[in-house]
């Protein structure tokens, strides 16, 4: 039996009765964009976020290019964030014109490591884009008192991170805008494209309001020159039958890593910790392991599939060559990337399949010469 790294028809399974029904709704009423379930849906993820305002848009991209624009971030400008993420990031920051300057991670978290932070700031700064990466937030008090010293913005990449939470506040309300991508395999997965920003400041939601529907706010009256960024109204659907499921699937994810991770400690280099200051939601759970390749197709031969989440650093991507970064630059981020392995994760794993995992792991780290 296959174990795949996430199970996107488990889920639905459990909640089919109630999607196929939300979705009939929409094309009942025939309204197909910024409707009732999309505004709802801003509502009630805003509310879980315990933010302000919630802006539903296009996708996870989409979401941090327009929080970068509402912020007036764009040509010349520098934003500091990290290269252990998903391209995305990075892409936004360029399709605002911008420049990514990239800097080291925490060991522990694989999140900013804001240390370096004021060493990277220059006069073109203009924002910290912290990533909250695989599920566990980045360390944001130090983060945000950098930002007000300096008169920076502050944009979370929450992508990774739906419902975790950093002093007890969730990931997304505490920056000047979170951004999350609700892309199908994330924690809050729409069956399609969909991202949403939320934010405490009426005239940064007003902006990206704006921007996502072609720098509109009455219809064939253009402000600025924007964007098609809107969610459709089947996925705000689908993603208000879902929301309110989110805490139990973290719930379970979080109960699966405790028990990986009873297992795991000791067997692989690193399994993944949450810091006293957060809760962690497992996005992916990403242990380190030496010969990670073979590791990995020994797994992979007992039906076992896993990820590498990332491979490459974004400072080492072709696609960034033009920053001018290089192999040692960022060596706590480089370090991680060649041992990173990210194994099974979503909240209808069960316990035999997560000890399927820990027994095909076990024997893939025992030496060869020590085997019976
Ligand atoms: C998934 C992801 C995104 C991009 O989201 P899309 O919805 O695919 O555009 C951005 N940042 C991070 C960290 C992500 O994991």
């Amino acid at each position: 039996m296959t174990i795949p790294l996430v199970d996107l028809k488990a889920q639905y399974q459990t909640i089919k009765h109630e999607v196929l029904p939300a979705i009939e709704r929409v094309l009942e009423g025939m309204s197909l964009y910024l409707g009732p379930e999309q505004q709802a849906f801003e509502q009630e993820f805003a509310a879980y976020c315990q933010s302000g305002y919630g802006i539903s848009v296009s996708n996870g991209t989409d979401a941090l290019a327009l929080a970068l624009r509402a912020c007036q971030i764009g040509p010349g400008d520098e934003v500091i964030t990290v290269a252990n993420t998903f391209i995305a990031t990075v892409e936004a920051i360029s399709m605002v014109g911008a420049t990514p300057v990239f800097i080291d991670v925490d060991p522990d978290t694989y999140t900013m490591n804001w240390h370096d932070i004021e060493q990277a700031i220059t006069p073109q700064t203009r924002a910290i884009l912290p990533v909250h990466l695989f599920g566990h937030p980045a360390e944001m008090t130090p983060i945000l008192e950098i930002a007000r010293t300096h008169g920076l913005r502050v944009i979370e990449d929450a992508s990774q991170a739906h419902g975790a939470t950093y002093e007890g506040r969730p990931v997304g309300s505490m920056g000047d805008i979170g951004c999350f991508s609700l892309y199908c395999s994330k924690t809050l997965g729409a069956y399609g494209e969909a991202g949403v920003c939320v934010t405490n400041d009426a005239d940064l939601a007003e902006r990206m309001r704006m921007l996502r529907d072609h720098g509109s706010r009455h219809r064939y009256e253009h402000e600025v020159m924007g964007v098609n960024a809107r969610m459709d109204e089947i996925q705000a659907a689908i993603l208000r039958v879902k929301l309110p499921y989110l805490d139990q699937w973290n719930a379970k994810r979080q109960a699966h890593a405790q028990r990986y991770s009873e297992r795991l400690r000791g067997v692989v280099t690193a399994v993944p910790e949450a810091q006293p200051w957060a809760t962690h939601v497992y996005y992916v759970y990403v242990v380190q392991v030496p010969d990670r390749e073979r590791v990995r197709e020994s797994l992979a031969e007992r039906g076992i599939l896993t990820g590498v989440h990332y491979p490459i650093p974004l400072h080492l991507q072709p696609a960034c060559a033009q920053y001018g970064y290089k192999q040692g630059s960022l060596p706590v981020t480089e370090e991680a990337a060649e041992h990173i392995l990210s194994l099974p994760m979503y909240a209808e794993l069960t316990e035999e399949q997560i000890h399927q995992v820990c027994d095909a792991l076990a024997g893939a780290l025992i030496p060869a010469g020590t085997r019976g």
